[in-house]
């Protein structure tokens, strides 16, 4: 999901180019050719939820992508920090939001920077509330999985398989840690 360059200024609607702006920054930047505006652009946060069913959390709840990318596949529940909330309320909005899945918010557990598409993902672990879901216009249909039934193979996203994985292998350990990764 690379992010498509800037083609137009925000401030006036003339065409930018990309180039070093005059104040000696050493980025090239969409630069306007009629304002001047320099537009700079900035990492995204996507922020998610592990969310855990049963006294030892032994279930963990999957959404299957009902749009692209990667439709038809599996992932936590995850979108786009919106401006104006905490990475823990968007964290929380996008698991009701896709799965419509009552949870309790946990401490956070992984932090995995994908700079290569200038994102930096955030999942928190959560505990469910109910097994009844109520899945949104995005996912298909929302279920539970034991670590034996995860669909490995059907994994929309690198950073949800890797969060995945420190989960039930924190869980098999007995202690839930706090980890970081960057990802290619
Ligand atoms: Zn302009």
């Amino acid at each position: 999901m690379q992010r498509s360059p800037i083609k137009h200024c925000r401030a006036c609607g003339a065409p930018v180019v990309y180039r070093l702006p005059d104040d000696g920054d050493t980025k090239p930047r969409a630069v306007c050719t009629a304002c001047q505006t320099i537009h700079y652009e900035n990492p995204l946060n996507v922020v998610g939820t592990v969310p855990a069913w049963g006294p030892d959390g032994e279930h963990v709840l999957l959404c299957k992508r009902n749009i692209e990318p990667r439709l038809g596949k599996w992932t936590l529940p995850a979108g786009f920090m919106e401006l104006g909330e905490t990475t823990a309320e968007g964290a929380l909005r996008e698991t009701d939001e896709e799965a419509g899945a009552q949870i309790e918010m946990g401490p956070l557990f992984t932090l995995m920077n994908v700079a290569r598409v200038g994102q930096v993902h955030l999942y928190y672990r959560a505990r469910l509330l109910s097994d009844r879901f109520a899945p949104g216009p995005e996912t298909q249909e929302a279920r539970l999985f034991t670590e034996a039934e995860v669909p490995w193979d059907e994994i929309a996203f690198r950073t949800v398989r890797e969060t995945l994985l420190h989960y039930f292998a924190d869980r098999r350990a007995g202690r839930f840690g706090f980890h970081t990764l960057d990802i290619d």
